[in-house]
């Protein structure tokens, strides 16, 4: 979370630093500020988004060929235009901004303090600047090595990017978790640092990404990359794929719903070229190349967090299903500090969007320090945890700015049901005619996704409209589709701000029934292929107790259609393709109830894209 940027080059770096934050603005918008340099070094910052901070900047000095920008989730003392990044040393000199968490900052910090520093904000950053300064002055160093010395001191995760007044042909950046890209202008001495790629992809191509323990200098229009333990090191260069449009709303009022709209392609491109329809075959080079390896496979590990958890669970359910391994999921964030039992047998499957997901990552590293294979299912290309694991497929959903993850969902699930097809096939646990069927059904997806897309919007409008003053909300559904309803209730609440939970349909009479009200609505998963006339018995039971049911049926359904309040019709799949068709209104109607509450559903309160703190 945050989102840093900066500019060093010959032109005013003001407006990339600007239109470079509104880009990140998905990582957090608790505060915005920037630093710019031109003999005097002058910060401007402000609590709230990044327009506020331009209407602070107007009319000032905005000239500088550095600068650095920053925009906060905090972590560290509360959301304020103190506690916001830049960040000054003691005598003003260095100014630095920071992604993520300086663990030790408080020990760091006392020592300081009793050195004669005195700190204006609450943050674990601020101490990070003071130190280097600290370091700079004690030791008779320059710039570079101060932060190196820094550094070493430094417990946590951070990418971090410094200016000084002492040495304006400077600029000094590093990393370790959190993640930090270098843009190389065509120009010589330009250069681009942000979060991710999407600042920088409007001005160049090339980049080089960050590795952990490594900072980077520029000095006097050169740029040097070296190791916190002072090993030079040479930049991988390599070129971006992202393109501009991507990156814009292309027309729709919010990048959610443009997101939404864009599932019928991102799915098809999470899956094209992958498989051979026609001669039952895979082109997945990570299932070629891990074949024995998947043949003795005794257990696989799913990690993940949010939404890529729920992706997680329906990937238990393909694995299991077509597979035969069991396999199990489990929260990043519990899995890491639970001394889990890995062996070099096992597979550990890691699934992020952002691929830096801070809990993710650290999972996969204990993983992969036991010996385990690690496999990578993200969707930003050259992303930490792609960087780290074995092998992997990236889910080609193309840049996700909403910060409610939608069509990163239905393509984790693409790709997920391609290597549980794969593994099966490796395994010889799936017929030549069962993956033929698949194939094909799989092929009618994105189409499927496209009607359907058009088919139920109006509908969920309608619904919305009437449950937008819901205060709870119940998500039901069985086998494939109980992940489905946690990722109903999920987006619901994190966009929405209404209480909603996700409930397997036959846990209900274990308790969430007694909450079942003439209030409550329950939004039922009841797709006609599994499970249907148990789920028709749920839905009575709510009915009984005058709960409101809005269903998710299969096309030309009467039975549930004829007792629900009201229904959305998906088109008819396999049972195991059904999460993907029957999530879309759920992200609809999760939209719509949030837009006409006047819910921000891009940018929701608390939350932050790409969590890159534990
Ligand atoms: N720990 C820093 C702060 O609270 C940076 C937070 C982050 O990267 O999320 O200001």
């Amino acid at each position: 979370m945050c989102g840093i940027v900066a500019y060093y080059g010959p032109d005013q770096a003001y407006d990339f630093l600007i239109k470079g934050l509104q880009r990140l603005e998905y990582r957090g918008y608790d505060s915005a500020g920037i630093a710019l340099l031109n003999g005097d070094l002058r910060i401007y910052k402000n609590k709230g988004k990044v327009s506020e901070l331009e209407n602070v900047a107007q009319g000032q000095n905005l000239s500088g060929t550095r600068g650095i920008g920053h925009t906060r989730w905090a972590t560290h003392g509360e959301p304020n235009t103190v506690n916001a990044h830049p960040h000054l040393s003691q005598s003003g000199d260095i100014a630095l901004i920071h992604n993520g968490i300086i663990e030790n900052y408080d020990t760091l910090k006392k020592v300081l303090i009793e050195r004669g520093h005195e700190f204006k904000s609450d943050t674990d950053t601020e101490v990070l600047t003071h130190l280097i300064e600290e370091i700079k002055e004690q030791e008779n160093v320059d710039l570079l090595e101060a932060v190196r010395l820094a550094l070493n001191e430094v417990v946590g995760a951070y990418a971090i990017v410094i200016l000084s007044k002492n040495d304006p042909n400077t600029l000094i950046a590093a990393r370790k978790g959190s993640p930090l890209v270098v843009g190389i202008s065509d120009r010589e001495g330009e250069f681009y640092l942000a979060s991710d790629a999407t600042p920088i992809v409007e001005y160049t191509k090339t980049v080089t990404y960050l590795n952990d323990n490594e900072i980077v200098a520029i000095q006097d229009g050169k740029m040097t990359i070296k190791t916190i333990d002072n090993v030079s090191k040479s930049p991988f260069i390599q070129e971006l794929e992202i393109s501009l449009d991507a990156l814009e709303k292309g027309g729709y009022e919010h990048f959610m719903l443009k997101e939404i709209f864009e599932q019928p392609k991102s799915i098809y491109d999470s899956m094209r070229g992958r498989f051979d329809p026609q001669n039952l075959t895979f082109a997945m080079r990570s299932l070629e190349e891990y074949a024995s390896k998947i043949k003795n496979l005794d257990r696989i590990i799913i990690v993940a967090c949010g939404t890529s958890w729920h992706a997680g669970l329906v990937g238990e359910y393909l694995i299991e299903e077509f597979g035969r391994i069991p396999v199990e999921v489990e929260y990043a964030s519990e899995f890491r500090y639970r001394n889990p039992i890995i062996t070099e047998d096992d597979l550990v499957i890691a699934i992020s969007q952002s691929g830096e997901t801070a809990d993710t990552l650290a999972a996969l590293e204990l993983a992969k320090e036991k010996g385990a294979t690690i496999y990578g299912i993200c969707n930003v290309v050259g992303s930490s945890i792609p960087r780290l694991t074995h092998a992997g497929a990236y889910t080609h959903a193309g840049p996700e700015i909403g910060v409610a993850s939608t069509k990163s969902f239905t393509a984790q699930v693409t790709v997920l049901t391609l290597l549980a097809l794969g593994i099966a096939d490796i395994r010889g646990k799936i017929s030549r005619e069962r993956l033929r069927e698949m194939f094909a059904e799989l092929d009618t997806i994105p189409q499927k996704v496209e009607e359907l897309l058009q088919s139920c919007n109006e509908k969920c409008k309608e619904i919305a409209a009437a449950y937008v003053d819901a205060p709870n909300c119940l998500y039901l559904g069985r086998g494939y589709n109980f992940p489905v309803a946690l990722e109903g209730a999920l987006k619901l609440k994190e966009i929405s701000y209404i209480h909603a939970e996700g409930y397997p349909a036959a846990e209900m009479k274990h308790g969430p029934i007694a909450l079942i009200d003439e209030e409550m609505p329950v939004v039922v998963i009841a797709t006609k292929r599994n499970y249907y006339e148990k789920v028709l018995s749920n839905i009575q039971e709510v009915k009984a107790r005058k709960g409101k049911i809005i269903a998710i049926v299969t096309e030309g359904d009467e039975k549930v259609a004829e007792i629900a309040d009201h229904y959305i019709e998906i088109p008819d799949t396999e049972d195991c393709l059904t999460p993907i068709l029957a999530t879309i209104p759920l992200q609809l109607l999760s939209y719509y109830i949030a837009v006409m509450r006047g819910c921000n559903v891009d940018q929701p309160r608390n939350l932050a894209k790409s969590v890159t703190v534990e």
